[in-house]
């Protein structure tokens, strides 16, 4: 007996032949796929709750492959800055916050990405404050309320100011801390077996952030307890120069260096590539995580996603976090994809379908999970984004792949992750979005209002923004000259 079929709708199944069904329908049993098919739905599978899906296009649930939920708090900041100097204003406030903070921030980005179309997200969490509570808990549990599918990572910073990283001190960990965390994180979260909700991953922040002993030691942990790798490599110039001047190399000639080159690795951004970085990422399967609305919110360049695909390279799109993007539309991100590539490669540098498959397809092939997720065919998890074209944004259009990419977002009428409903008729329905909101709206405030009592200078002085740039012996040293509108785009 089949529990639910959505029928007579469009249906882009992104399977091996990328067929698509101008009516056709979608049966599910369980938390997974029973059957997908043009045409009238078999008697046979008509024996449960059947849902009149005609005016909607059916597509793979979206896969957001980069992401800081505990951002969500603190967006709107630093509006006009570059990376550097926008990180630099947030790290002190990022210091402040616990894990109640994280819940209710993590929360109310997981119900909105949800409503984006959004039904598995990876989140890349390095900010754990001394005595702030299990701020990655409290993401998992967040996930756990909305009902997301989760791929967190265990992110971590070694790399503070005083040794010539960009983080100021007081938010970076000790490495047998860091590495102790993340192997309980696994121990506690993972689950390898099939139809998971949750798999960890390990995540050293960035170049400017970690030591090469900890990239070491985390790739190692990693592929010990048989999880993926991620971190930011190549997203602005200033990070180029600062790999040139300290280690002498390129990022991915860096990362190369460390042993984090390989197919169990997926990259934040990878910007500012030469053709012999995207060479390298191919030949070894390493993947990309393409986050152009934070790329272009903060100045530092567009991704050359049709190099890195006709070279081969795996690429999923990601929102990134919510204070360097705070649309946070997974949606939008195909869009702007399209949008970024035929802006500097013209009109077939990225197709609509190629965009949608980076969404869904790519994404899930980011994270290891292209065998359950990704596509609508049957055997596959029930994970499934219903987008109503019949209203007055599209009615009319005739292609609804350009409806979802190059369209106004349209109202999405049902998304199922696992086989449960959790957003229906642009509502969330599994946290009540007005609490979500408020709650929200309490923990931006508290940060707002909470002392930096972990940074204290000699003599009791409270951290500030002279404090921050009064540092020597860091990064700020060698771009003290460089914190202004400099190169703009790498390509
Ligand atoms: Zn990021």
């Amino acid at each position: 007996m089949t529990a639910l079929v959505l029928r007579g709708c469009q249906v882009v199944t992104m399977d091996a032949g990328r067929a698509e069904y101008a009516s056709g329908y979608i049966a599910i049993d369980g938390n997974r796929i029973a059957a997908v098919a043009a045409g009238q739905v078999p008697d046979d599978l008509a024996d449960g709750r059947v849902i009149d899906a005609s005016g909607c296009v059916a597509t793979p649930g979206l896969v957001n492959t980069h992401h800081h939920l505990y951002q969500w708090a603190t967006r709107g900041r630093a509006v006009d800055s570059t990376l550097f100097q926008w990180l630099t204003e947030l790290y002190p406030v990022w210091a402040r916050i616990d894990e109640r903070i994280v819940l209710d921030a993590a929360t109310a980005a997981l119900a909105w990405l949800a409503r984006t179309g959004c039904t598995t997200s990876t989140d890349h969490h390095y900010v754990f404050p001394r005595g702030a509570g299990d701020v990655l808990g409290a993401t998992v549990a967040a996930a756990r309320d909305v009902g997301l599918r989760f791929h967190p990572t265990r992110g971590s910073m070694d790399l503070g100011a005083s040794s010539g990283g960009l983080p100021p001190d007081e938010v970076v960990e000790d490495i047998d801390s860091i590495l102790a965390a993340t192997e309980k994180a696994i121990s506690s979260f993972h689950d390898p077996e099939p139809g998971s909700m949750l798999r960890m991953g390990v995540a050293p922040c960035s170049p400017f952030s970690v030591t090469g002993e900890l990239m070491r030691a985390a790739a190692g942990l990693a592929r010990d307890r048989g999880v993926r790798l991620h971190t930011h490599i190549a997203e602005t110039a200033d990070e180029s120069d600062f790999c040139a001047e300290r280690f002498g190399c390129t990022p991915v000639e860096y990362l190369e260096s460390l042993g984090w080159l390989a197919d169990d690795v997926w990259l934040a951004h990878a910007v500012h590539l030469d053709d012999a970085g995207i060479a390298r990422l191919a030949a070894t399967g390493t993947g990309v995580a393409h986050c152009p609305s934070s790329n272009a919110r903060l100045g530092a360049g567009i991704c050359r996603t049709a190099d890195l695909l006709v070279a081969g390279v795996p690429v999923g799109l990601g929102v990134d976090g919510a204070a360097s993007n705070e649309e946070s539309s997974l949606l939008g991100e195909a869009r702007e994809a399209v949008l970024m590539a035929r802006a500097i490669g013209g009109p077939q540098a990225l197709t609509v379908r190629q965009s949608l498959e980076l969404a869904t397809l790519g994404g899930a092939r980011l994270i290891g999970r292209a065998d359950e997720i990704g596509s609508l065919e049957a055997g596959k998890l029930a994970d499934i984004a219903l987008w109503r074209l019949d209203g007055l944004a599209h009615a009319d259009i005739a292609d609804p792949v350009a409806a979802l990419v190059l369209g106004a977002r349209p109202p999405l009428e049902l998304l199922i992750v696992n086989g449960e409903t959790v957003v229906e008729r642009d509502e969330v329905v599994t946290v009540d979005e007005r609490h979500a909101a408020a709650a929200a709206v309490r923990a931006a405030s508290t940060l707002r209002e909470k002392p930096w009592a972990a940074c204290r200078q000699p003599g009791g002085t409270a951290c500030s923004a002279e404090f921050r740039h009064s540092r020597s012996n860091s990064v700020f040293a060698m771009l003290e000259v460089r914190l202004r509108p400099r190169r703009t785009a790498g390509w």
